[in-house]
């Protein structure tokens, strides 16, 4: 339980309902900034404005997916006023506390670490990022569906990299019946792309095994899918890049070769919102009850 204690949240998209749910069902006393036009207002928490006042009274800080942009700008879907967090903001916070976001820009890194406050960046944890893989599979899987005029199913597929993205994204595929070219770099990652059945190959070789590719899927954040790879692959072929902005495939290129290349960020949050927001709720409330519960919590 974290009653007697007090969570701020600052913005944010429908993800962060599940977690102010479950911050109200464990007892804590719940601040929202950035939430007025909230349709069905939560019964247990205030409405409040970004105040030095307010955040010395906080424990845990709770900012949005993205944290905050390199101005200190909160991003949030409730609010048609603009949040600004500042480093006065930041200095208010008691030395207990600490700052939750899914990853943190160098501003929120420079704030937390200026101030002596902690930040954990949730995306970053194995744990967060192996459950989100699951609605960014599925999204990846609907755009696939959506830009193709062919089945998954007998496709050739490509996924590059072979990290907590790329191998629910290669099982989910190979289930669907495609063949799963798979780019790696790491030996291990070969045994394990031959041990569910893959066909691995070394990103070294990427431009000489693309020349038969129906959908290609980056989840590489290096850019992998240059113009000397594009030059090899098929006008038909589909690129979706899951890797984070700016990607890992020349678009540019993609663009004048008249190969359909698109950057999709943020799957989990436009496909599954309340998904994505349970993943982060079960994850942040597992923290936050260890850290201040009064009972402790298991791993
Ligand atoms: P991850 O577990 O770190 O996997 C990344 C993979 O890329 C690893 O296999 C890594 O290989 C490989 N890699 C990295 N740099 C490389 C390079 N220069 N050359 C060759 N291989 C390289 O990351 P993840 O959790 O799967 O996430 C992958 C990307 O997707 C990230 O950018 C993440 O932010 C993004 N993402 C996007 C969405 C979305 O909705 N679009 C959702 C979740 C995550 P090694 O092991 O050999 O280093």
């Amino acid at each position: 339980m974290l009653t007697g204690k007090h969570v701020a949240f600052i913005g944010g998209d429908a993800r962060q309902l599940e977690v102010i749910k479950s911050c109200l069902s464990l007892d804590a006393k719940v601040s929202l900034i950035g939430f007025e036009n909230l349709q069905s207002p939560f019964s247990g928490a205030t409405n409040r404005e970004i105040s030095p006042e307010l955040l010395a009274t906080v424990d845990m800080l709770i900012l949005p997916i993205l944290g905050t942009d390199e101005e200190g700008h909160v991003d949030s879907i409730f609010t048609t006023k603009t949040l600004v967090l500042t480093e006065r903001d930041m200095r208010a916070l008691p030395p207990h506390a600490v700052v939750y976001a899914g990853i943190a820009k160098s501003y929120l890194k420079n704030l937390c670490e200026e101030a002596t406050i902690r930040l954990v960046e949730l995306l970053k944890r194995d744990d967060v990022a192996i459950y989100n893989s699951i609605p960014t599979m599925e999204g990846a899987l609907m755009m696939a569906i959506q830009h193709t005029n062919i089945t998954i199913h007998g496709s050739n597929s490509m996924v590059l990299g072979l990290g907590r993205v790329g191998v629910t994204l290669c099982r989910s595929l190979h289930a669907l019946g495609a063949q799963v070219k798979v780019g790696v770099r790491k030996p291990a990652h070969v045994a394990r792309s031959v041990e569910m059945g893959l066909l691995p190959f070394s990103m070294e070789e990427l431009a000489n095994e693309v020349g038969d590719i129906d959908l290609l899927f980056n989840t590489i954040p290096a850019k992998v899918v240059t113009e000397a790879v594009l030059k090899k692959m098929p006008y038909s072929a589909v690129i979706i890049d899951l890797a984070s902005k700016p990607g890992g495939v020349d678009f540019a290129y993609a663009e004048k070769r008249g190969i359909k290349a698109l950057l999709a960020p943020s799957l989990p949050g436009i496909v599954a919102p309340k998904t994505a927001g349970r993943i982060l709720a079960q994850t942040m409330t597992r923290l936050l009850a260890k850290e201040f519960g009064e009972e402790g919590s298991s791993p």
